[in-house]
């Protein structure tokens, strides 16, 4: 019988690099969960509070740290930010794909808790593409456009860590969808996660 346990799926992405069109097309399909991180950063227009983000004061943050409800956290340009524990743990254990959109301090993180969990970095085509989204989508300063691509060439320092990388190309979204589906499809098809095949196979409990 198939494995039917969901994955931990880290995908991170750079500002710019259309995370939330690609996820957006992973939670249509029905088989992926979003775990909405907490921050203290304030809404950009249009998001809302429990769907994008749990928008929280940084004491609120702080206790949380402390009281170990934070899955892994990290401070991302002057901000914190950091998946809630319970609501992970929940997704994990009911079998669905659990999508953790998180930087790549975050991800180093939940490699060393989780090492099951599989890492996808998802790029713009290139460095200068990123810079025009990211002008071209206006929610930002330029002091924070400027610090959000010196952090992406920090961050790409650690490319490493990640399992795949997927390029999202202008107006090819579904296509980057398409492929994070494929590596979702054959990790799950893992023999490492797929342990005793044959056991199974001759049960008569299938
Ligand atoms: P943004 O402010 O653009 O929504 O997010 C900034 C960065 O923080 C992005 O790279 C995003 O993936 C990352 N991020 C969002 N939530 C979390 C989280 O819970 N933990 C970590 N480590 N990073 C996060």
């Amino acid at each position: 019988m198939e494995n039917k346990k969901g994955l931990m799926l880290v995908i991170s992405g750079p500002a710019g690099s259309g995370k939330g069109t690609v996820n957006n097309h992973l939670l249509e399909t029905g088989d992926f969960v979003y775990s909405v991180s907490a921050t203290t950063r304030p809404p950009r227009p249009g998001e809302i509070n429990g769907k994008n983000y749990h928008f929280i004061t940084r004491e609120e943050f702080e206790k949380r740290i402390k009281s170990g409800d934070m899955l892994e956290y990290t401070e991302y340009c002057t901000n914190l930010y950091g998946t809630p524990k319970k609501e992970a743990e929940e997704v994990l254990a009911s079998g669905k794909n659990l999508i953790l959109e998180i930087e790549v301090e975050g991800a180093a993180n939940v490699k060393a808790k989780y090492p099951d969990a599989v890492l996808i970095l998802l790029l713009p085509p290139s460095f200068e593409i990123q810079e025009q989204r990211l002008r071209n989508r206006g929610t930002e300063t330029e002091e924070k456009i400027l610090l959000r691509l010196a952090r992406t060439k920090e961050e790409l320092k650690s490319s490493d860590i990640y399992d795949y990388v997927v390029y999202n190309h202008d107006g090819r979204d579904t296509e980057a969808a398409e492929q994070i589906m494929s590596i979702v499809n054959s990790e799950r098809c893992a023999l490492k996660r797929n342990p005793n095949v044959a056991k199974l196979y001759f049960s008569k409990n299938k």
